[in-house]
This record gives C-alpha cells, structure tokens and sequence, in this order.
C-alpha cells in the first residue's frame, strides 16, 4: 500500500535499521524504543491488523511468529526472554495499520501491560 508507512519501509522507500529479512519478513529497531531491545517484524506482505487476517494469512504470521524469535535470538535474548506484542485496533493503541510484532527485551517486564 503506497501510504502505509510500514510497507514504505519494506520497500526501501523510507530508511530503518533492518537487523533481519527474508522471502516473507523484515525487521527493524523501532524508532522509539521502549526497552535496549526493541525491534518491529513484520510481513512484507500488507495485512492491516490482526483482525484482517484471515485463514490466508495462518503461514505468513507462522512465519513473523518464527522471525520474532529469530531477531530476540540474534539480540541475545534467548536466555533471559522477551515479550513479544501485537497490538490491534484503538484499544491497545495500534497507531500503524501494518501487522507487526514488536519484540523487547533487555530488561525485566511487569505484567499487566498498562
Ligand atoms: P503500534 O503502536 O502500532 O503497536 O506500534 C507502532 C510502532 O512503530 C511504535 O512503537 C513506533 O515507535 C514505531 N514507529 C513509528 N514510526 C516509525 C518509523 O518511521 N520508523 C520506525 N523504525 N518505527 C516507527
Ligand atoms: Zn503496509
């Protein structure tokens, strides 16, 4: 989609800090981190949110899924763990309408999220 920022990144319209990529996925350090771990992966393919997603998409999230835990692996986060989040619709404050995981670690989380 031609307005939709994180299909701009994906193209190489816009610069990110790419960490990883590969046929279906692209990841990059979000722009405003909230941990020293703080990276978005997302499908190259545009999919707004997860309530868009269909039985269509059940292999391309299984591999975001997969490349999540590639990049916390990659950032060193293996042992200690992450969180990994996807935010959808007002509620949870989805603010780009591009599915993507964020990925964060490199510190101790509490839980509930606010
Ligand atoms: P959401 O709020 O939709 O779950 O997450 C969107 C994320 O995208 C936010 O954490 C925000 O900091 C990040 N973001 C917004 N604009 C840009 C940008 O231009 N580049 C990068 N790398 N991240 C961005
Ligand atoms: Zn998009």
């Amino acid at each position: 989609m031609a307005d939709c920022l994180f299909c701009r990144i994906v193209s190489g319209e816009l610069p990110a800090e790419r960490v990883y990529e590969d046929a279906d996925v692209v990841a990059f350090r979000d722009i405003n981190p909230a941990a020293p771990v703080h990276v978005l992966v997302v499908p190259r393919r545009h999919v707004a949110t997860l309530t868009d997603a269909g039985d269509g998409e059940v292999d391309l999230l299984g591999r975001v899924l997969a490349a999540a835990a590639k990049v916390a692996g990659q950032e060193g986060l293996s042992e200690r763990g992450f969180r990994s989040v996807i935010n959808t619709g007002p509620d949870a404050q989805q603010s780009v309408q591009h599915v993507h995981v964020h990925v964060l670690g490199g510190r101790s989380m509490t839980w509930p999220p606010g």
